[in-house]
């Protein structure tokens, strides 16, 4: 006897949009009846903990494809849990689950968007009707004897009635519509390379049985979901090659079970070399790929990586969102906020052992991705102690890198706040005069010459307590015997008169002209009032196409240097400086890697230098 009955109003339109709707991603049907499978799956192996009869020590838990070219008829069968009739009818016939709920909440009457949301949302079993113009559930109950088929074309009803099966488990049997992008579906290839790219990783076995013979699809391990303790370097190694597409060993990895409130897995890597494209391009290729229960979702998942860690790569797996999780639904998220926190944590960790074990190999790191990892420091506020201890720089003190903790440890007595200079290049900064002062103390400076660093200083204030200090500001001062201020005092009243005529003549370039101390073989430097703006970041806002007007600086000069000797004795004998100021301020700027406003100018007035007697 066949026993017709109606879907939920629900169901109906969900249907409905189903097959009405264009849809293109229409393969997901296939994720969503094999992650059924293998729920059912195992749904009977843990009843049988308490139930042993239920499941023959013999038996293998397994899915079976079949695809029938010929017939165009695609079953997918497992020896699972099973439903008897008011199962069919509860679970087939209505809509309980959240996930579908809170998709038919967001169903307008617009056709267009409602295409969008059924893409985001994926709809479990009734997507099957995407593809098929009839199917079947044939289940018998694990401990039941009667068997049952459920039937429906899709439309306003279904049908259940008394079919006797040999074994519990479901078999589904999809009559592909005659359409193209259907009917495709009762080819291997096809059945393959939609297993492989979502189902790759499910636990049970799945088979495919074609013509000639059987054969598993899913032969790898999910490695995240195993014991770290059984898992081998090697496998790591591979896994990674599977993951990242990329080459080469990687830099470390952090493999990760986490239970409690939430439960996931999750295994990430380091790449050793950038890739492609990583260092430029902060929205491109990041993030990791998200499993729900084993069952692949997406690649790329931006929300499960900050920005700065881009170049990580890896899996997250969770057991806590549903198959079916939207766009939406990760942006704003907690679960999957605390999945991003998770693996900044993790990735920092790991990156921070291997900085302390393996400097040599942290050190290539650094040259390689250092500077995305410096964008951090604006780009977020909880993991700043963290990014720290992971800067590494060049210094005045030789060739090799050095950190912060290791820089204050080898401070020299007085020294109270942290040096560096900032500019373009390695070669720029290690010429330029404003390193003078500190060098005649002993102080380090540290080099800074990525793009990302005036950013970077901006958010980086202090570290243990020392406040970090730009050698190229004019505030820049040192503790000073008795002698020396007096000395100094005497300098700035012998040389107010050539500071007085410099000015004058360079009231265009500079704010103000006054001597330094501070400088030691150069004859002069320029430096900014603090809160000013760098020369390297005048130059980047430029490249940004933001040209501001040019903040003055000031021209020190060093009274101590024959060349300023030389212009006092002019300017207090009232002769004309002729070129000397320009020669001054342009070999300033020269000295500390900037370009010259009008380089044509400047060599005119140096000829005439070079050619007064
Ligand atoms: P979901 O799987 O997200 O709950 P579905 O619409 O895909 O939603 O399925 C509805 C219900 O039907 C499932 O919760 C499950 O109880 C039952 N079901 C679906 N497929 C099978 C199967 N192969 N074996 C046993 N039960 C199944």
């Amino acid at each position: 006897m066949s026993d017709k009955m109606e879907f939920q109003t629900e169901v109906r339109e969900l249907l409905h949009l189903m097959i009405h709707s264009l849809y293109s991603n229409k393969e997901i049907f296939l994720r969503e009846l094999v992650s059924n499978a293998a729920d059912a799956l195992d749904k009977l192996r843990f009843l049988s903990i308490s139930n042993p009869s239920l499941l023959p020590a013999s038996s293998e838990l397994r899915i079976d494809i079949r695809a029938n070219d010929e017939t165009k008829v695609l079953t997918i069968e497992d020896n699972g849990i099973g439903m008897n009739r008011e199962d069919l009818i509860q679970n087939l016939g209505t809509i309980a689950r959240s996930g579908t709920k809170s998709f038919m909440q967001s169903i307008t009457g617009e056709a267009k968007r409602d295409v969008n949301l059924i893409g985001q949302f994926g709809v479990g079993f009734y997507s099957a009707f995407m593809v098929a113009s009839k199917v079947e559930v044939h289940s018998r109950k694990a401990g039941e004897e009667q068997g049952y088929q459920w039937t429906s074309e899709g439309t306003g009803e279904f049908s259940v009635d008394e079919l006797p099966k040999e074994k519990n488990g479901t078999k589904i049997t999809i009559y592909l519509k005659d359409e193209d992008d259907c009917k495709n579906f009762s080819q291997d290839w096809q059945i393959r390379s939609v297993v492989s790219k979502y189902s790759e990783f499910v636990t049970h076995p799945i088979y495919i049985q074609s013509k000639e013979k059987t054969e598993r699809l899913n032969e790898k391990p999910a490695l995240w979901r195993q014991s770290a303790k059984g898992i081998e370097e090697k496998q790591y190694k591979e896994f990674y090659g599977l993951v990242s597409h990329e080459g080469g060993d990687p830099l470390a990895w952090s493999h990760n079970h986490v239970e409690g409130a939430q439960e996931f897995w999750s295994l990430l890597y380091i790449p050793s070399k950038a890739p492609f494209g990583v260092r430029y391009a902060s929205e491109q290729n990041r993030g990791l790929k998200l499993y729900v229960k084993r069952v692949f979702i997406m690649d790329d998942c931006k929300e499960l990586l900050p920005t700065w860690l881009r170049f990580a790569r890896g899996v997250i797996d969770t057991e806590d969102l549903p198959l079916n999780v939207s766009r939406e639904i990760l942006q704003s998220n907690k679960i999957v906020a605390n999945l991003k926190k998770h693996a900044t944590k993790k990735i920092l960790d790991t990156l921070q052992s291997v900085a302390t074990d393996r400097k040599e190999d942290y050190e290539k790191f650094w040259v390689e991705l250092g500077a995305v990892l410096k964008e951090g420091f604006y780009m977020n506020w909880e993991f700043l102690d963290e990014l720290k201890n992971l800067l590494r720089f060049k210094s005045t003190k030789g060739s090799d890198f050095v950190g912060l903790e290791e820089y204050v440890a080898r401070m020299p007595e007085g020294q109270k706040e942290i040096y560096y200079i900032i500019g373009e290049s390695l070669s720029a900064v290690q010429g330029s005069p404003h390193l003078e002062a500190c060098k005649a103390k002993g102080y380090e400076v540290l080099f800074l010459t990525d793009t990302v660093d005036e950013f970077m200083m901006q958010s980086l204030q202090e570290f243990k307590e020392k406040k970090f200090h730009d050698v190229a500001l004019g505030d820049l001062e040192f503790e000073k015997t008795k002698e020396e201020e007096n000395a100094e005092k005497e300098s700035k009243k012998t040389f107010e008169k050539l500071c007085e005529v410099l000015q004058k003549v360079l009231s265009e370039e500079v704010s103000e002209v006054r001597i330094t101390s501070r400088l030691k073989d150069s004859p002069c430097m320029l430096v900014r009032a603090a809160g000013g703006m760098g020369a390297h970041m005048e130059k980047l806002m430029a490249m940004q196409g933001m040209e501001m007007p040019k903040a003055k600086r000031i021209l020190e000069i060093n009274p101590e240097h024959e060349i300023c000797k030389n212009l006092l004795q002019k300017a207090q004998s009232g002769d004309d400086l002729g070129s000397y100021p320009t020669v001054l301020y342009g070999q300033a700027l020269l000295a500390e890697g900037s370009v010259l406003p009008d380089p044509s100018a400047f060599v005119s007035a140096m000829n005439k230098v070079l050619l007064s007697k």
